[in-house]
């Protein structure tokens, strides 16, 4: 068999477990397998590069950054390698340049585009063990310009080179079981998952579950390549990531070709608005613990930023349910709005039908900040206006007028070259919503996820997010375009982009405010490229939050379970941590709370969710 093993910092800190890594790659080689190992740099060699760096300049060229971080690789490859020989195993060292690793000439954060693999296949071929530096390309095989993935890359260096070489399967090693129900260091009761899905993991990945680069999980999807994550330091089997794409996928352009395959929508869906209700903890909980008693499912959910005291509550259901949805929150409303000090304070129910859920479907869609920008503006060129967006890792969904769902459906199936017949606008994650033929409901099989599940997975925290604010935003189409797009140019992923539900008529034009998160590393910079472009596009204020934290759900099992939201919600109420935002998509739930609650948040939804094992893991240093 072909197998491509990676090896992590931690599981290549030291000679003692260099010589250990060197033991398996051998025993593996030994039992007749071509073994090609990606590494990364020896322990937090990458970290001390990058201080290094911040000690000599406040911001470095991005060229020389990829220079100097490359480095940490080339010292691995090299000892690895030597300790195989060490043992009688033959192998050889290759940097990222030597075996052709091409990527976008993007320094620190470039894709692959294609793997030369006629080297790798030579000495494999001579019996030696390929060593490969993880992490590192090159921006073309005549430029030998050095760059890299974007720290954590050396993942999406392993099951690139396992897709190009058609490896049987890619195993990484690490300093954990497998992947876990959250981040052991955080919540030590995480319980070992035995295999988890694609998507699945493409969503926690991309929600702060570093276990996994995103987009490793995003090429072993596309390329149908079995990946498992497993620990460096025993035997046990880990666990597996399965995906259900065929696998017959140009090896061209490996990182960039086609992100969305597949636009889906559903006509059945109506809009509850709850406007104005209370900025405190436990609103979203008694709403939606009210709502799940009532058994009705909810699909998207978002609450925005709060404006004076309150916030805006918006969610969608299938139409038939509607009726006991608003019952339920025109019932709530006064309740939650009796702390109010005036008339204007008031909770306000506003209910929407006719309208539409219109989505992108596919893989690496935060990750690559064009695309969710080239829907919203085919959806303006179209003259459709959004009304609610939900984005995610492997869907982004807006929300629109029902009887412009054909029209944005056409347009989006043109702007991202999706053929065949319309029909076939099936989720891949059993999407209760989806239509197969007009109108029809048809309850997907879920080819991924063959014995039931609990709904939730996996709990997972990012603390590296910051968020952005436009008050005053024009309510109308092309806005989310103009916006996202500027965002796109300078190369800013967003997510939990949320619009205000309430509207300020300001000289005849309805006028909201949008919010959003980004990266911590690119707030400051977006906010400066935003208000400076703020004037001409007639915007508010830019208002900048450093201070949060995103916890998030996931689970492929939580579609068409009523009540999932309104458990993470009463586990957050009952501690007294403030939500701030609220999106969703079809498997994962996302809240914004503060920085400091961040980590207690995690702790007491992964608790709610019976997730806990009896077994606590200890992650060596
Ligand atoms: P490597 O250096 O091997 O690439 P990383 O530090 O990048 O290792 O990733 C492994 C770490 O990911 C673990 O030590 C753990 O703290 C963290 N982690 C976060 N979420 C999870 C999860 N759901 N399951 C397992 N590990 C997780
Ligand atoms: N050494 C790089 C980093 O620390 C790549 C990796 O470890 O995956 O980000
Ligand atoms: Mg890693």
């Amino acid at each position: 068999m072909l197998i491509v093993q990676k090896y992590g910092g931690t599981s290549v800190g030291s000679v003692e477990r260099i010589v250990s890594v060197a033991q398996r790659v051998s025993q593996a080689a030994k039992a007749g397998n071509s073994i090609v190992v990606v590494v990364s740099a020896m322990g937090k060699t990458t970290d001390g590069l990058v201080k290094l760096a911040a000690e000599i300049s406040k911001n470095p060229c991005r060229r020389e950054m990829d220079m100097l971080l490359s480095t940490g690789e080339q010292v691995s490859i090299a000892l690895v390698s030597m300790a195989l020989q060490e043992l009688g195993q033959p192998a050889i060292s290759l940097t990222g340049a030597q075996v052709g690793i091409v990527t976008e000439a993007e320094h620190t954060r470039a894709r692959i585009l294609h793997i030369q693999t006629e080297r790798i296949k030579k000495h494999l071929q001579e019996g030696k063990v390929v060593v490969v530096a993880g992490f590192q390309g090159i921006s073309s095989t005549n430029a030998l310009e050095i760059t890299t993935l974007g720290r954590g890359g050396s993942d999406t260096s392993a099951v690139a080179i396992a897709a190009a070489l058609q490896a049987d399967f890619c195993e990484i090693y690490t300093d954990v079981p497998g992947i876990l129900t959250t981040d052991p260091r955080l919540v030590p009761e995480a319980q070992l998952m035995s295999e988890i899905t694609c998507d699945e993991m493409l969503e926690l990945a991309s929600l702060g579950a570093k276990v996994l680069h995103p987009r490793a999980v995003e090429i072993a999807r596309n390329y149908g390549m079995p990946l498992v994550v497993r620990s460096s330091w025993t035997d046990d089997p880990g666990t597996w990531v399965t995906s259900s794409q065929n696998k017959e996928r140009s090896l061209i352009n490996l990182e960039i070709a086609r992100p969305v395959d597949n636009v889906q929508y559903d006509t059945d869906q109506a809009k509850v608005a709850l406007l104005r209700v209370p900025d405190r903890p436990g609103v979203a909980a008694s709403l939606f613990g009210e709502i799940a008693r009532q058994d009705v499912d909810v699909d998207l959910i978002i609450q925005s930023i709060h404006e004076g005291h309150t916030n805006d509550i918006a969610f969608t259901v299938f139409t038939p349910v509607l009726p006991k949805a608003e019952a339920v929150a025109a019932a709530i409303a006064p309740v939650l709005g009796s702390h109010k000090t005036n008339q204007a304070e008031e909770a306000e129910v506003m209910v929407q039908q006719n309208i539409a859920k219109v989505s992108i479907a596919g893989a690496g869609m935060i990750g690559r900040p064009g695309v969710a920008a080239k829907m919203f503006a085919t959806l303006a060129a179209a003259g459709v206006n959004i009304q609610m967006i939900s984005t995610s890792e492997i869907k982004v969904s807006c929300v629109i007028a029902a009887q412009e769902c054909d029209r944005a459906v056409a347009a989006l199936r043109q702007a991202f070259e999706i053929e065949g017949e319309e029909k076939g606008d099936k989720g891949d994650m059993g999407d209760k919503g989806d239509k197969g033929d007009k109108g029809q409901f048809i309850p997907m099989p879920n080819a991924q996820c063959p014995m039931p599940h609990a709904p939730v997975r996996g709990v997972a925290l990012d603390m590296n997010q910051a968020r952005l604010a436009i008050r005053q935003v024009q309510d109308r189409p092309g806005t989310a375009g103009k916006l996202f797009g500027l965002l796109a140019d300078h190369n800013i992923s967003v997510d939990m982009i949320i619009q205000s539900q309430r509207c300020h008529i300001v000289n005849g034009v309805p006028m909201r405010d949008i919010a959003f998160t980004v990266t911590r590393m690119d707030a400051e910079a977006a906010q400066k490229m935003l208000q400076a472009k703020a004037a001409e596009y007639g915007w508010g204020e830019v208002a900048l939050d450093q201070a949060i934290a995103k916890v998030s759900i996931v689970g492929a099992g939580m579609v068409g379970q009523p009540g999932v939201a309104a458990k993470m919600f009463a586990a957050l109420a009952q501690h007294h941590i403030n939500i701030q935002m609220i999106t969703t998509s079809e498997i994962k739930i996302s809240c914004v709370v503060a920085q400091e609650e961040g980590v207690k948040a995690l702790q007491v939804i992964h608790a709610a969710f019976g997730l806990a094992g009896s077994e606590k893991f200890i992650v060596p240093a």
